[in-house]
């Protein structure tokens, strides 16, 4: 198969029967041959109704319905799983992404070797709040991670079935992908201009919290990226530093009052100085940080992820 269409949807009854109509003509007048998998995520209003309707109608519509809801990340993890495309394009339910962008985006993954292929919103049609936040929200994406994309949480993206079958999209990592497969070491990433439309039928399944948890997540996956593997480099280092800096300092009050002693001169006494305290303070910071590394390593070592790696190519091996 050429192509498996992933969607997420979480109470999107109205859009879907529209929008699978549409991925059919254009995949049709392009001979694509083509799956959509729509992933309900817990819907409470129609959404699983509709889906039954539409795949009686249409065998290229699969669908799987999730027992709660679990979030868009779940939701596309297991549109991935699922899927059997040679490219698997994801898309959001909600009519904002435009199919007619689906055949550019399979010849860039089939032909023009790109791992990923991320949308760009440049026009956007969201409200003005969301538009700039997210400007600066990429902009920070964009440094931290140092991928050269403008829009990292545009819901249409395509990828070459090899990294959705390497990468684990989980809580709200969704807005990560690019960095995940970079990490996977998939790095040929590009961008692809796209029409977005305003959301035609229903609401918006994000409140303003998304912003927060939005930077949050992306610190995690900064530190996972660099540390994940080896958290004492972190921890470690960090509280190697502090501790070292306390002893020093408590040894520099230590070694005054013996000099003054020496000298038999009336010693002021060590915890008359706040470098005491500050001293303390930080050596059992630092011991706290290198006991949290260790617990690290010791959490990573039984992690059953250890030593899973992603293999490209074998040559003279059986299977
Ligand atoms: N979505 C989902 N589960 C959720 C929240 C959202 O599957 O818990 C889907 C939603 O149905 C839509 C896509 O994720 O297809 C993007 O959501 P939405 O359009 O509400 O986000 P926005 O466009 O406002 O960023
Ligand atoms: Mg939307």
């Amino acid at each position: 198969m050429d192509l498996s269409v992933v969607v997420p949807a979480y109470n999107e009854a109205d859009s879907l029967p529209e929008l699978a109509e549409w991925i059919r003509n254009v995949c049709s007048s392009s001979s694509i041959d083509y799956e959509i998998i729509v992933i309900d995520d817990g819907s409470n209003d129609n959404t699983w109704k509709v889906l039954q309707e539409l795949s009686l109608k249409d065998k290229n519509v699969r669908a799987v319905r999730f027992r709660r809801n679990y979030g868009k990340a779940a939701a596309l993890q297991t549109g991935f799983s699922e899927a059997s495309g040679d490219v698997v394009i994801t898309m959001d339910a909600d009519l904002q992404d435009s199919p007619d962008e689906i055949p550019e985006l399979v010849k860039m993954i089939r032909d023009e070797g790109y791992h990923i292929v991320s949308g760009w919103k440049k026009k956007r049609y969201d409200p003005l709040i969301k538009r700039t936040t997210s400007k600066f929200y990429n902009l920070t994406a964009r440094r931290f991670s140092g991928i050269r994309l403008h829009d990292f949480n545009c819901g249409l993206k395509a990828y070459d079935a090899e990294v959705v079958k390497s990468i684990e999209v989980f809580g709200e990592m969704h807005r990560y992908i690019p960095m995940l497969a970079r990490e996977a070491g998939f790095s040929r990433i590009g961008e692809k201009i796209v029409q977005h439309r305003a959301r035609k039928y229903g609401v918006t399944k994000y409140g303003l919290d998304r912003f927060l948890k939005g930077y949050l997540d992306l610190l995690t996956i900064g530190f996972i990226t660099r540390f994940g593997k080896s958290p004492m480099h972190f921890f470690g280092m960090l509280g190697t530093l502090m501790f070292m800096t306390g002893f020093i300092m408590a040894g520099y009050l230590g070694a005054r009052k013996l000099i003054f002693i020496n000298q038999h001169l009336r010693a002021p006494l060590v915890t008359d100085s706040p470098w005491f305290y500050i001293a303390l303070a930080v050596m059992i910071i630092g011991s706290f940080l290198f006991l949290t590394g260790f617990l690290a390593e010791l959490v990573n070592r039984r992690s059953s992820e250890r030593n899973r790696y992603l293999i490209r190519e074998k040559l003279n091996f059986r299977n």
